[in-house]
């Protein structure tokens, strides 16, 4: 997590290029949206206008390219030519979703490839393409309401950038609104970093770090089920959450009342509805929340519903642990599941 002292000093650390805080941060410069290394040659940006990561991934997620001058994404020292090609691939078509046959293409050997870029980058290529993408589409969500305005009534039709960095996550844009049901998305800060909410006017139907694997599964989903639209916006269920969510992470909330939109099946519904009930503070195993349900011997199904979870926090599947008391798995990460159980222990 940064706080507002870490961006002090790092910002300090940028103006004076200092080499030893690389790899500590990466500055998105909002001004030009790039995001650099702290060693970067070029002009440094005002305070204001900078946005601190502590991962090239989490800069890509917020939608900043990397720069050309310091090329965040490359390693001081050294970086194969394998891996320039692919970054350069990527940055050619950020939009494209890359199958083995892509890198056939290429003349690479895919293997090979997600090897060395997990070695160079601690992320896979994989992830790295989809960071880039969803930040393409993030960007238009962060930007939200004000740009998206100015493309609707014009008519999405003629907005096609708007389209293709945006659509091909967030589902085809409607060529007449009205004609599909539309939900609005939008990006919420969290001191775990960010997450995405997308709501109607009635309910939230899904909340989940944008860094989370299979999040573009997840929304597809969504569009499919609703049969729906997704577009950067705000809605009353929105903001609702977005205050639960500051109030839960000052430790001064306990149960969420945004109203939800479960999209499971009568099954999975069940699971949350179990999941929901484990008190704050506390944790309980797969199988008690197996039994819980009176299936007790279906408790991989209970595990696998907990993992279709589309509400992140709001519904507590960080509150189930393996039977063995060790923390088990965790969509957004184990890192964010020991934060919330440590968190919500210090509030009892
Ligand atoms: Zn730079």
């Amino acid at each position: 997590m940064i706080t507002a002292e870490n961006k002090k000093e790092y910002y300090r650390a940028l103006i004076e290029k200092k080499a030893e805080y690389e790899g500590i941060f990466f500055v998105g410069v909002k001004t030009t949206g790039v995001f650099c290394r702290p060693t970067c040659p070029a002009r440094k940006p005002k305070f204001e206008n900078c946005e601190f990561f502590e991962t090239a991934q989490q800069a890509l997620l917020a939608s900043f390219r990397p720069c050309k001058r310091c090329r965040p994404l490359s390693h001081p020292n050294h970086v194969s030519k394998l891996v320039q090609l692919l970054v350069k691939a990527i940055e050619q078509n950020p939009e494209k979703r890359w199958k083995n046959r892509d890198f056939q293409e290429l003349s690479v050997d895919a293997s090979t490839a997600r090897r060395q870029f997990k070695k160079r980058f601690d992320m896979t290529f994989v992830e790295y393409a989809r960071a880039r993408r969803m930040g393409l589409a993030m960007k238009q969500i962060r930007a939200g309401e004000a740009v998206i305005d100015a493309q609707l009534s014009t008519g999405y039709e003629s907005s096609s950038g708007f389209r293709d960095a945006f659509s091909r996550i967030m589902g085809a844009a409607p060529t007449k609104l009205g004609h599909s049901n539309i939900l609005k998305a939008s990006w919420l800060d969290t001191p775990l970093g960010p997450m995405i909410a997308i709501a109607d006017e009635q309910a939230l139907y899904l909340l989940e770090f944008v860094d989370r694997r299979g999040l573009e599964r997840e929304v597809e989903r969504l569009r499919q089920k609703i049969k729906s639209t997704i577009i950067p916006g705000h809605t009353q269920p929105i903001s609702s959450i977005e205050s639960e969510l500051i109030q839960y992470f000052h430790g001064m909330l306990r149960e969420f009342k945004t109203p939800l939109f479960f999209l499971g099946s009568p099954f999975q519904r069940h699971v949350w509805e179990e999941l929901i009930k484990i008190p704050y503070g506390q944790t309980c195993s797969y199988l008690d929340l197996a039994s819980a349900i009176g299936k007790p011997s279906a408790f991989r199904a209970v595990a696998q519903a907990n993992g279709a979870n589309q509400f992140a926090i709001i519904i507590p599947c960080h509150r189930v642990i393996n039977t063995n008391g060790e923390l088990g798995g965790y969509g957004g990460g184990l890192m964010r599941k020991k934060w919330l159980i440590n968190h919500e222990k210090q509030g009892i």
